[in-house]
């Protein structure tokens, strides 16, 4: 087959088993899509994902299944890069690997390009089936987003979406070290609409997100898209600075004045001390933007794979 129109990443780790149920939904959907292959980014799994995958070698069906591995695990964003960076179809769509992301809104998505959108984002309208602690840190990080970020963060939209040759060109050739698609799906501009699903659960396994790499994840947001953070800090330091003057001034104008007051031991080391953690703080905000410079100025690539392997060849 020549190169298929549309190229279908999914990222894995340690999804074994979830990758039957993917052939499984797209040998379902085949007939209704243009000719196309599965390229699996496998990241770095410690299970038998790869194995799962290789499985299909001799098997039949009507699409390519290639797999990129990865060298190590560089997580979901960085592998999604890897994959974009191999695809070679005219388009290209992202999904999760446990299918909590329906591959059967896919046709709406191509209807859309073939519309003459760029970028087709897949929109959850409903969460029920993510857990209270999903819903509501997304409800907070998608509020705070709002606030501080430039340009607009559509909410309850993930990684589920379909961007066009010439979005995934530039997409692919990013120099930056802690993508965050999201974003930059929206900051490349082009002509944007959404498809809308119900965000079903799991297929099989556990979260690949835990609290920590949530909280990681947030942050590369915030810091990648808001320079906000150090305009908080140059401001909240100016206030503190005023305050302090006024403090300052009373306290010379009483003594000057000779009116008796009790040097307040209490305030003082109150005082010290919140002025101390805010710096302290400050000092902090200021860190993140430096060490992501230095990770920047590094140049390191960002991510590392073995030449993408040709698992299965269409047979139509
Ligand atoms: N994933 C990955 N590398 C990682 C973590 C996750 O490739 O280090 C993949 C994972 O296999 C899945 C997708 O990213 O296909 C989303 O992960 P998950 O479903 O666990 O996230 P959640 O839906 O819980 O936010
Ligand atoms: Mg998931």
């Amino acid at each position: 087959m020549s190169n298929p129109t549309l190229s279908i990443v999914i990222p894995c780790y340690n999804e074994e088993s979830n990758i039957a149920q993917i052939i499984h939904r797209f040998d379902q959907l085949a007939s209704q899509l243009p000719s196309f292959e599965l390229l699996f980014v496998d990241d770095g799994s410690k299970d038998k994902t790869v194995e799962q995958i290789q499985n299909y070698k001799n098997s039949s069906h009507a699409y390519n299944i290639r797999l990129l591995r990865l060298s190590r695990n560089f997580g979901h964003q960085l592998a999604l890069l890897a994959g974009m960076r191999n695809s070679i179809g005219e388009i290209c769509i992202t999904i999760d690997a446990d299918m909590q992301d329906p591959p059967e809104v896919i046709p709406a998505m191509i209807k859309a390009w073939k519309e003459g959108h760029d970028v087709v984002l897949g929109q959850r309208n409903d969460r029920a089936k993510d857990t209270w602690f999903k819903r509501t840190s997304a409800v907070i990080f998608y509020r705070i987003m709002t606030v501080l970020a430039r340009g607009d963060f559509p909410a309850n939209v993930g990684d589920f979406r379909l961007v066009s040759k010439k979005v995934l060109d530039v997409l692919r050739s990013l120099p930056e070290q802690s993508p965050y698609w999201r974003g930059i799906v929206v900051w490349v501009g082009f002509k944007r609409t959404f498809v809308e699903y119900s965000r079903a659960e799991r297929f099989s396994g556990e979260t690949k997100y835990p609290f920590i790499k949530m909280v990681t994840f947030a942050l590369d947001a915030l810091f990648s898209f808001s320079k906000k953070p150090l305009l908080f800090v140059t401001y909240s330091g100016f206030a503190l600075c005023v305050v302090g003057a006024i403090f300052l001034l009373t306290y010379i104008s009483l003594k000057v004045t000779g009116y008796a007051f009790v040097p307040g031991w209490t305030s003082i080391i109150s005082l010290v001390m919140f002025i101390g953690g805010f710096q302290i703080l400050c000092l902090g905000v200021i860190g993140q933007y430096i060490g992501r410079i230095y990770e920047q100025v590094l140049g390191r690539p960002q991510v590392l794979h073995y030449p993408a392997e040709d698992v299965h060849q269409a047979r139509r």
